[in-house]
């Protein structure tokens, strides 16, 4: 069991992974950790591949964001109020993720090891033009059920003790909508 408490350098590593791997671009999603009641957040406009730990922003667990933290940072702390929990929270765009639940309700790994994590997956429809208002409350209540919420077009929420769990979460979401495609695709071409 990993017990070591998360650092804002872990948090900048988890951010570059993200890129790296394909699970952001360059400058999308946001990350947070919760040090007490203290929340480091990514600052908006945050680029995954020159982020360093002195641009991350404190924000105040009962008092709000803090300047130039990402424009979800509400989001972020609503869930850490909701969710004692929970001390890290991933803010994704995997597209594997996104491209195959745009039409769904919800979302049901078709693998073994999607199904063993998540045996279901909450998905929300939040219209753009509202998002900001609207996200906060709707996301932080929905991972009060779940590992993970996806939004519908957009990208993936994970909250998790740490985060090594909430990038886990993450990663195994994409894995399992990717293998899912994969399939989709297989048996189109084995039924021509
Ligand atoms: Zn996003």
């Amino acid at each position: 069991m990993n017990t070591r408490k998360d650092s804002k350098s872990d948090l900048i590593q988890t951010y570059r992974w993200l890129r790296q791997y394909g699970y952001n671009d360059s400058h999308s999603g946001n990350i947070s950790l919760r040090d007490g009641d203290t929340i480091w957040v990514t600052p908006t406009g945050a680029c995954a591949d020159t982020l360093s730990e002195e641009q991350l922003v404190a924000c105040d667990l009962n008092h709000g964001p803090g300047p130039g933290a990402s424009l979800d940072a509400n989001l972020h702390i609503k869930c850490y109020r909701q969710n004692p929990h929970i001390s890290a929270v991933i803010h994704s765009h995997g597209p594997y993720s996104v491209g195959i639940t745009m039409d769904l309700s919800d979302y049901t790994p078709a693998d073994f090891e999607g199904q063993y994590y998540f045996p279901t997956v909450p998905i929300l429809r939040i219209d753009y033009d509202t998002y900001v208002d609207e996200a906060p409350a709707r996301v932080a209540a929905a991972l009060r059920d779940s590992k993970l919420v996806i939004v519908a077009g957009h990208g993936v929420y994970a909250a998790a003790e740490n985060l090594n769990l909430a990038y886990k979460w993450t990663c195994s979401l994409e894995q399992s909508a990717k293998t899912d495609l994969i399939h989709r695709m297989a048996r189109m071409t084995t039924q021509q």
